[in-house]
This record gives C-alpha cells, sequence and structure tokens, in this order.
C-alpha cells in the first residue's frame, strides 16, 4: 500500500470523510464514496482538506466538474474564489 509519511491511511481518511456523513450534493447518507475536490491526478493530495462525502449516484457528475474546475487552476494558478497568499506553482507534469 502506498501511504505518504506523516499522512493519514486512505483506508483512515475515508472512514473519517463518509462515516457519519450525508452527500455534499444531494444530501442522501448511502452509498458515499470519498471524493477529492481536486483530483490526485492534477496535484490533489489524499488530505482530509481535499476531500468530501459524496454518494455514488452524483460522483460521476461531481467528478467531472471537479476535473473541468481543476483545469481552470491549472491555466490559472491563483484560485479565483480563494484569497490566499500566493504559491509557487506546484511542480507537476501535464497528464498528456
Ligand atoms: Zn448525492
Amino acid at each position: 500500500m502506498r501511504q505518504s509519511n506523516g499522512h493519514l491511511s486512505w483506508a483512515m481518511l475515508s472512514a473519517i470523510v463518509t462515516r457519519g456523513a450525508a452527500c455534499t450534493y444531494c444530501g442522501c447518507a448511502e452509498d458515499l464514496v470519498t471524493h477529492h475536490k481536486i483530483p490526485r491526478r492534477y496535484g490533489g493530495l489524499d488530505v482530509l482538506d481535499n476531500l468530501e462525502p459524496v454518494c455514488r449516484s452524483c460522483h460521476p457528475a461531481v467528478e467531472q466538474e471537479a476535473v473541468e474546475r481543476a483545469k481552470l487552476v491549472w491555466e490559472r494558478p491563483e484560485w479565483p474564489d480563494r484569497p490566499r497568499r500566493p504559491r509557487q506553482r506546484p511542480a507537476l507534469r501535464r497528464p498528456y
């Protein structure tokens, strides 16, 4: 199992995110999966800040939206609705 040092394991994170939770989008509490707000392939990390509970039926749409948003951020590193100190451009490789 891949596990970065200093971070909780994925199983642990998933349990924390989905336990007793409801889908962020439709509010149902069944069949929850752990969704990456910033997809992993766009540099999203396995950290609680980047995770939210989403049910299986919402997940495909939510995932698609997350990817679209990640692409925008990719092109414009300043996330528009998140005022934060400017960060260095993350060292990422384009997936294609
Ligand atoms: Zn849902």
